[in-house]
């Protein structure tokens, strides 16, 4: 078996006949500005061929119902390993995925209480709240159920005669809200809130047997006391809603809310589950816990029977505390977690196999960690290694850069200046080098001398969601901020507290960009109309022609240019239409020219490109914003959806950047940048601070907190031992402050 992995002439995207050996059993990191290639060959190269390889290995009937890979663009690809990806694609985004069930964890804390617990519920599926007989039936093991909302239904201050009831269908002057104003067991006249606990409970429930006397058109009657809550959930919630109207069904949605479910309080499992303790602690208790507390716990647990199931969750717990996630819980929905945090769980699930001699992918793993958990990452990374995998990420933090025992160089710039290796050997070959990495590894940065001075501050007060501690904390006006922390110190949090209390803050995120499936730079910048009326106007056709989403659209791919195919269980395949080649448009469309160009060569152009080509002055004001946010190598007709989470971000700034007096919040917009591409990123900030605007950051990357002209630092530690602003202040003054890892970590790179 060869020792390396070999790729000649490899072609895809902007690759230029690219001819690699990569080490097998090593840690190889893949360097280079943003759009120099690095995912081509990473991710569009390697990743896909080993996948359609493993795909060729199945017989003809399994093939028939694999996802179709198409060979990358490249002469030959050998000696490839079966490749796992590991991104920061969400997790799987249905509520019933924990970080306990999606690590496996949960189910060995079944394990222990179904065998060691008193008393037990029964075997381990009677934990579970993924199956029936563990979850709560009151929410089919959500944890969360749609509740009438009563603080909306019931007026507190009012009398239930003069209108405490404001249901419509349950007025005072309506029939069904007689039973109420007319029971002998209620005070009429009596505000709702001064109920005492007795008459609620019999205004929401009744008692068996109680009766009503009601006025109605056809005489007097006694009838059976029906209670407020249960007629609301008889009439609206425990039926079928289909049979209601569609207006009654849009009232009725007013008043209700998603809440915790009150039977099991949010915990998911039934009563029988909730019952069985360990050391007094109910498996729900176990899950809210935060995984360093729960390590505590199972720890404590030696007796020669239990321990050792303990001590398998206590190594897998161990594992996602090694790679800084501790202040996560089990309970916790993986839907709700960052990119990072997600792509770091995926990576606990792998360290926990023993497959070997595969090749691990990784997508810039550092995404969201503080440098103080950088160097954790890489310790799982060379486990990963030293259990005889072939280990490639795709990276810029110099600390991971520095692992690796190979480094492949990609360059010298994006898009079509870039798609060669510019350097491979060590890391202490490439800081000798020369290349724009090598050059940036060996800088170091200065804290900012002069900051600005702000021009007012916005508050945040008493903010105590998730973790954080009563925090009141000023951001300052008209300056560049930086919010900083280990991961789960908070930040997030406060930031969105932040925006909570000023609504007017544009949050640029990394978030997708919620347009359609067929939005490019083009059509997302707005210049897209504008070059279709220039070719209108220049072939003397209809503009709508020159549009994939209209009449000059391919008819096979519809003016995708891509076919998608849905799998079940697997992530979709995405081939080029062959009919059009991924061109988009018809035939008769593409032999219309302007200046030689067909719209689908206009749309093949970077936005440099376009500059010289197109002279209509708001297009080239927007195309420059693209070379603003240093995303010049995209062509206009990219689709968004092949974009970087940090390319969207952008992109997304690109279209803002000409407003003043606005508060800009944006999260982590280093990510996927080159160091030498922040240079960039803080000149756009600063721009943006000088035209009169603030800009607050959560932000990791060393360089751009010494460049801030304040600093709020969130801690210290994550979860429990985070949550309190421990820092607020000028950088030049977190340098000497003892206490912050931040501060730690910044005077290791100024010093
Ligand atoms: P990196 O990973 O170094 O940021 P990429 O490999 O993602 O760079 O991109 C290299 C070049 O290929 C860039 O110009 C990028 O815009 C282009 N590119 C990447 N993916 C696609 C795609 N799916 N379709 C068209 N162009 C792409
Ligand atoms: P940071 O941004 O500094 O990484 P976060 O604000 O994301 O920190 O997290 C702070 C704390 O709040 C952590 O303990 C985290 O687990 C918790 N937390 C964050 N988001 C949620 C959520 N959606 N549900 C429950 N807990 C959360
Ligand atoms: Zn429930
Ligand atoms: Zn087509």
């Amino acid at each position: 078996m060869s020792e390396f992995i070999t790729l000649t002439g490899a072609r895809e995207n902007n690759l230029k006949d690219v001819t690699l050996r990569i080490p097998k059993g090593r840690l190889t990191v893949f360097t280079g500005v943003s759009g120099s290639g690095k995912s081509s060959v990473v991710f569009d190269t390697i990743a896909v061929e080993s996948q359609r390889q493993l795909n060729e290995t199945f017989t003809w009937f399994v093939r028939n119902r694999l996802p179709k890979y198409e060979r990358p663009h490249a002469d030959s690809l050998e000696d490839l390993t079966p490749a796992i990806v590991v991104d920061q694609r969400p997790i799987g985004g249905h509520s019933r995925s924990t970080v306990g069930t999606m690590t496996d964890v949960y189910s060995v804390i079944r394990v222990l209480f179904s065998r060691h617990g008193t008393p037990s519920a029964g075997p381990a599926t009677a934990y579970s709240f993924n199956d029936p007989s563990g979850m709560c039936p009151g929410c089919d093991g959500l944890g969360r159920t749609v509740q009438p909302d009563w603080d909306r239904i019931l007026d507190p201050a009012r009398s239930l005669a003069d209108g405490a009831v404001r249901f419509p269908p349950f007025t005072a002057g309506t029939w069904q809200g007689q039973a109420y104003t007319s029971s002998d067991e209620l005070d009429p006249h009596k505000p709702v809130g001064e109920f005492t606990a007795a008459e609620r409970e019999f205004l929401m429930r009744g008692r068996p047997g109680s009766k009503v006397t009601v006025n109605g058109s056809g005489g007097t009657w006694t009838t059976e006391y029906e209670g407020l809550a249960d007629r609301f959930e008889r009439l609206y919630l425990k039926r079928d809603l289909s049979a209601l109207s569609q207006k009654t069904r849009d009232l009725v949605r007013e008043y209700l809310v998603e809440g915790t479910c009150p039977r099991c309080g949010g915990a998911r499992l039934n009563a029988a589950a909730l019952a069985t303790r360990i050391r007094g602690l109910s498996i729900a208790d176990c899950a809210r816990m935060q995984v360093t507390d729960l390590i505590a716990v199972l720890k404590d647990i030696d007796d020669p029977v239990a321990g050792p199931i303990a001590g398998a969750a206590v190594a897998a717990l161990e594992r996602i505390e090694a790679i800084g996630l501790g202040y996560l819980s089990l309970d916790r929905e993986t839907s709700t977690l960052s990119g990072g945090e997600g792509q770091r769980l995926k990576t606990v699930r792998h360290l926990g196999s023993s497959l070997t001699g595969m090749t691990y992918i990784f997508d810039e793993p550092s995404v969201g960690l503080h440098p103080r958990d950088v160097g954790r990452l890489g310790d799982l990374l060379l486990r990963l290694r030293d259990k005889g995998n072939t280990v490639l990420v795709v990276e810029h933090d110099p600390d991971v850069i520095a692992l690796a025992d190979h480094v492949v160089d990609m360059g010298p710039g994006a898009g079509a200046h870039g798609g060669r290796v510019v350097f491979e050997g060590t890391p202490g070959e490439l800081e000798a080098s020369g290349t724009l990495t090598g050059r940036s590894l060996g800088r170091r940065t200065a804290v900012k001398a002069s900051t600005r001075a702000a021009t007012g501050g916005l508050w945040v007060k008493g903010a105590d969601r998730h973790n954080l501690r009563e925090v009141t904390v000023q951001f300052p006006t008209g300056v560049l901020t930086a919010v900083t922390g280990v991961a789960g110190s908070g930040k997030s949090t406060l930031v969105a507290e932040f925006t909570a209390a000023h609504p007017e803050a544009v949050v640029v995120d990394q978030s997708s960009i919620g347009i359609s499936a067929r939005s490019t730079p083009a059509t997302y910048l707005g210049v897209m109309d504008a070059v279709r009326r220039i070719f209108a106007r220049e072939t003397g056709v209809e503009p709508g022609l020159f549009s994939f989403n209209s009449a000059g659209a391919c008819g096979t791919c519809e003016g995708r240019g891509l076919l998608h195919t849905d799998l079940a269980f697997m992530d979709p395949v995405t081939t080029t239409c062959q009919d059009c080649e991924g061109r988009r448009f018809r035939e008769e469309v593409l032999r219309l020219t302007v200046g030689g160009h067909s719209i689908a060569d206009v749309l093949e152009m970077t936005a440099d490109q376009a500059l010289g080509f197109l002279t209509d002055s708001g297009v080239r004001r927007r195309l420059r914003a693209l070379q603003d946010v240093g995303l010049t190598y995209l062509t206009l007709g990219q689709p968004l959806s092949t974009l970087s989470g940090g390319e969207r971000q952008r992109i997304k700034l690109a279209t803002r950047l000409h407003r003043t007096g606005t508060v800009y919040v944006l999260d982590e917009p280093t990510t996927g940048l080159h160091m030498s591409d922040v240079d960039g990123l803080l000149a756009l900030l600063d721009r943006l601070v000088d035209a009169g605007n603030t800009v607050v950051v959560v932000e990791h990357n060393l360089d751009v907190v010494a460049h801030a002209d304040w600093v709020i630092d969130l801690g210290p530690g994550g979860g429990r031992d985070g949550g309190r602003v421990i820092f607020e202040g000028k950088p030049g003054d977190l340098l000497g402050f003892e206490r912050s890892w931040t501060g730690k970590h910044l005077r290791r790179v100024t010093g």
